[in-house]
Formats: C-alpha cells, sequence, structure tokens
C-alpha cells in the first residue's frame, strides 16, 4: 500500500470482523490511524471460522487455501503469522464412473496425464489454458469488476463453444460446484477463469490450529469490539457516525473521520440510509448462497491420499466434495484420528436447510455410500463424532452478467467517500479475494482522507 502520513487524530471504524474488516483495519492501523472494529457477534472471523468440538477442531467455512493466494500471504508475513502456517498435499481427487482420479493442483503435467479425460479433450482443453491466460492480467481481486469484458455468457455455453462436453461434465461442471455451489448454467463463464485461477498451478497450504488462526491473531494485534451490532452509518461533515448497540442492547454512538463497511452486501445495504439508489439496489439485490458442511470424526484416518474429492454432478448430484483431514489441514484432530467434511448439493443440500442434524448426517453418509462406499463404511465403523453446520449466506452469486452489475456499483460509487465497502461480494467468494478487497479499501479510505486533509491545509 502506498503510504501518507496519517493524522492521528484521524478515528476510523470497521464494521465486520470477518478477514475483510480485519484486513482493512490492520492496513490502517499500520498506516497510523487509531482503528475500532465493531463485530456483532462473539467472535472474529465471520466464513474464516473454526470451532472446537469434542477434541477436534472444525472449520465452518473456508477450509482450502492456495500458495497462489499472495495477499494472504504477505497479509500473514506482515502481521508475524508465517509461523503458523504449513504446506499441505495439493492433491486432489476427481471422480469419473466411480474411480478417483488424483491430480496434483501445483503439476500442470497431472492434466496431460490423468485418465479422467480422453486425449481428445486433453487437446480441447488447450482453449481453455489459452483463454485463462488470456484472462488472466483482467483479475484483480479487489475488485472483480474487471472481470466484466469475460462475462458475456454462463459458464456452461462457454464450455459447449470453446470445449467440448466431455470436458463440461468433468472439469468445469465439479469447478463450478466446488467454487460456487451451483452447476455450470448458473454462474458466469468469467467464473470459470477465476475458479481455474485460484484451483490450478500452486501447491496449497494451511494454518497449523483452524483457519481462524489468521483472523484470531490479526484481531490480537486490533482493537476489536465483540457484540457490537452496527445499526446504521451516516456520512456528515465531519466524517461519519456509527450508531450500534452493545451486547447488552445499549445504543451508542460514535463519530469517526471515516469508516469501511465490511459485511455481507445485503447488510451494508441496510446500514447506509443516505446511500443512492443505484448503489443500493445493487448491494441489497446480490444473491448469496447458503450452504452447509457435514463433519465426521473417526476414529482412524480414511486411507485417501486425496485433500478433496470432487464429484462432477453426472457422477452424484448431492455431494459436490469431500474433504479429508489431517492432509487437507493439520492440527485439527486428536492424535490417530482422522476428520471427514461432506458438502452436499442439489435438491438435498436445498432439503437440508431446514432438516434436523441427525437425519442431515444420516443422508450424507447414505451418499457416500453411493460415491465413496469404502470411506463411508470407515466412518461408520469408527463413528466418533458428528457435526453439522449450515451458512445462510455462503458465498456471493454471479450469474452471467453479474460481473457487469459490479462494474456498474465499482465505477459509480465515490472512492472519496468517507464510506467504503469491503469484502468478497466486491470480488470472488474466497479467503484471499476478501482480503485483496480489505486492502483496498483501506487504501481508497486513506487517500480520501489525506487528499481531505490536503485540501483543509491549501485553504488555511
Ligand atoms: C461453506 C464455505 C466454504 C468456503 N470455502 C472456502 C475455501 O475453501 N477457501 C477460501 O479461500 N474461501 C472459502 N470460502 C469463502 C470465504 O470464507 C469468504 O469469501 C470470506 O471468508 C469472506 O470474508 P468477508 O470478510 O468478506 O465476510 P465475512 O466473513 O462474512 O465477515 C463479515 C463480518 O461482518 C459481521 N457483521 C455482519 N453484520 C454486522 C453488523 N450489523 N455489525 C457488526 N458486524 C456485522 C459478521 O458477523 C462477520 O463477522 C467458503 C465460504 C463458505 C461459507
Amino acid at each position: 500500500m502506498s503510504r501518507h502520513p496519517a493524522d492521528p487524530r484521524s478515528r476510523i471504524i470497521v464494521v465486520g470482523a470477518g478477514i475483510a474488516g480485519l484486513t482493512a483495519a490492520f492496513r490502517l492501523q499500520t498506516l497510523g490511524y487509531d482503528v475500532t472494529v465493531l463485530e456483532c457477534e462473539d467472535h472474529v472471523g465471520g466464513r474464516m471460522r473454526t470451532i472446537s468440538h469434542q477434541g477436534y477442531r472444525l472449520d465452518l467455512g473456508a477450509i482450502w487455501l492456495s500458495q497462489g493466494y499472495s495477499h494472504m500471504l504477505s497479509l500473514a508475513s506482515d502481521a508475524g503469522l508465517t509461523a503458523h502456517i504449513e504446506p499441505t498435499s495439493s492433491t486432489i481427487g476427481l471422480v469419473r464412473d466411480g474411480l478417483v482420479h488424483r491430480l496434483r493442483l501445483d503439476r500442470r503435467s497431472d492434466l496431460a496425464r490423468t485418465r479422467l479425460l480422453s486425449m481428445r479433450s486433453k487437446v480441447r482443453a488447450l482453449a481453455l489454458l489459452r483463454d485463462g491466460a488470456k484472462a488472466r492480467p483482467l483479475l484483480s481481486w479487489d475488485d472483480l469488476s474487471t472481470a466484466a469484458q469475460l462475462d458475456s455468457e454462463d459458464a456452461r455455453a462457454y464450455a459447449l463453444r470453446r470445449l467440448n462436453p466431455e470436458l463440461l461434465d468433468y472439469l468445469i461442471d465439479p469447478l463450478s460446484r466446488v467454487c460456487y455451489f451451483l452447476p455450470p448454467e448458473q454462474v458466469s463463464a468469467a467464473g470459470i477463469h477465476i475458479g481455474m485461477s485460484t484451483l490450478f498451478g500452486a501447491g496449497t497450504f494451511n494454518f497449523t490450529d483452524g483457519i481462524d488462526t489468521l483472523p484470531r491473531l490479526l484481531a490480537d494485534q486490533l482493537t476489536v469490539t465483540l457484540g457490537a451490532r452496527v445499526i446504521h452509518v451516516r456520512q456528515n461533515t465531519n466524517g461519519v457516525q456509527v450508531r450500534w448497540e452493545d451486547a447488552q442492547r445499549h445504543r451508542r454512538t460514535e463519530n469517526a473521520a471515516a469508516c469501511v463497511l465490511a459485511v455481507p452486501a445485503p447488510t451494508a445495504a441496510n446500514l447506509v440510509p443516505d446511500l443512492p439508489d443505484t448503489h443500493r439496489d445493487y448491494l441489497a439485490g446480490l444473491e448469496y448462497l447458503h450452504g452447509a458442511h457435514i463433519y465426521f470424526g473417526v476414529t482412524r484416518p480414511v486411507e485417501e491420499e486425496a485433500t478433496f474429492v470432487v464429484f462432477p454432478t453426472r457422477e452424484n448430484p448431492h455431494v459436490s466434495y469431500v474433504v479429508f483431514h489431517p492432509r487437507c489441514s493439520p492440527g485439527r484432530v486428536p492424535p490417530g484420528h482422522g476428520l471427514v467434511t461432506i458438502k452436499l448439493d442439489g435438491e438435498l443440500g436445498e432439503k437440508h436447510r431446514h432438516t434436523d442434524d441427525p437425519q442431515v448426517a444420516a443422508d450424507a453418509l447414505d451418499c457416500l455410500d453411493d460415491v465413496l462406499p469404502q470411506a463411508a463404511h470407515h466412518i461408520r465403523s469408527h463413528l466418533d463424532m458428528t457435526f453439522v453446520h449450515r451458512w445462510e449466506q455462503a458465498i456471493v452469486h454471479r450469474s452471467a452478467g453479474g460481473y457487469h452489475l459490479l462494474q456498474q456499483f465499482t465505477g459509480s460509487y465515490p472512492s472519496s467517500s468517507r464510506i467504503q465497502f469491503a469484502g468478497d461480494h466486491m470480488s470472488f467468494s474466497s479467503t484471499n479475494a476478501a482480503i485483496a478487497t480489505g486492502q483496498s479499501a483501506a487504501q481508497r479510505t486513506a487517500h480520501a482522507l489525506h487528499r481531505e486533509g490536503k485540501e483543509m491545509d491549501e485553504l488555511r
């Protein structure tokens, strides 16, 4: 970030202690601002959250991290947290005709060698790699409105136009299910290049004690008030006024020079009563998909070389991925134990939104019987713990045209405003992209305050 000398009297309030908000707060504090983070929950991290449950550490939202997450790695380094990072296996499995085909994400040659795809499809896949190489300079993680140029059709139409039905079924569909929780026809084609460049080409890593290590230890370096539900944020002549309710439901009002709103888009729309209609409509109308993870703790790890096994819809419409610990991430299980996480999809995922936990867990195991019978048998024989976690607002949905709407929003929202937005709704639902948006919001806020400071000096 470029540095401006901060006016030490400039107080900034960041709303939301997810990774985007904590990043914005950390960057602004480093620039010398007096920053307070207000978080409505009793914990930090938002969707980057880990809980302890019966001796297991369960990552409830984000699970998987790429060595290509450059914003995350530099944040961890700047905050002195690299000692908490460990490289992990980059092997994933993709299923076809009941067989798991394993690939290392950091070895392009594995894609060339795999029996997952026919030789004809591998040759067609070169078009995908070429399109991806052209797309890469357009992918700016802090503001993916840059991807609008790739957003003229849905991912299925793109795959059928540029690739072939086999690549659609065994590469594009599973990618879409993993990254967007939806089939390709409901996802923008831009999402394919975003997903490919996120997943392929780099190894993986994780935090040693839970995905929440980063937000938790960042928060330790900041002033964070938990149980603080922000009710509204108004810009005035001196800066901003923030109204919030504490854990005892006492209302408070605070003034600050600026505010970064790092909450989900529909919440952000509600918090700023003076937003112009076009900006409010965009934020309020942005759709989030729900999602649930089902966890099975076992007294012996499942023998599976892949960290993730991913299922094309053709293989199973109900299960999109299964994650195996401790391979995927260290420090999550009691010594000698294993942990398997299942993500259900499609109609079953929809039905489970309103089903009780034991039934969801039983259905998930039944589904696993169909796709990985040995793993299902192992879980039944060594079961130690089950847990279900649901997210109502899991990830942002952008169908074809969605990046154009984002472009209209970011292109017209004033970068000089004392209220700036951060969060994955400005980009792609990943921890790294959320961090990039937090950094960028910090930068815009610092610029806005610096510019106003200079203008005031010139008036004096
Ligand atoms: C099931 C699932 C799986 C995922 N898998 C991965 C993965 O493997 N890898 C990956 O990189 N990413 C993954 N993601 C995406 C990633 O977790 C998110 O994109 C990222 O964490 C979003 O961060 P954020 O700060 O933008 O939002 P959030 O984490 O949602 O933070 C927003 C914060 O604002 C707070 N807040 C809301 N309203 C108010 C208010 N009125 N006042 C005060 N505070 C408020 C919330 O409590 C929350 O703490 C996954 C997400 C989910 C749900």
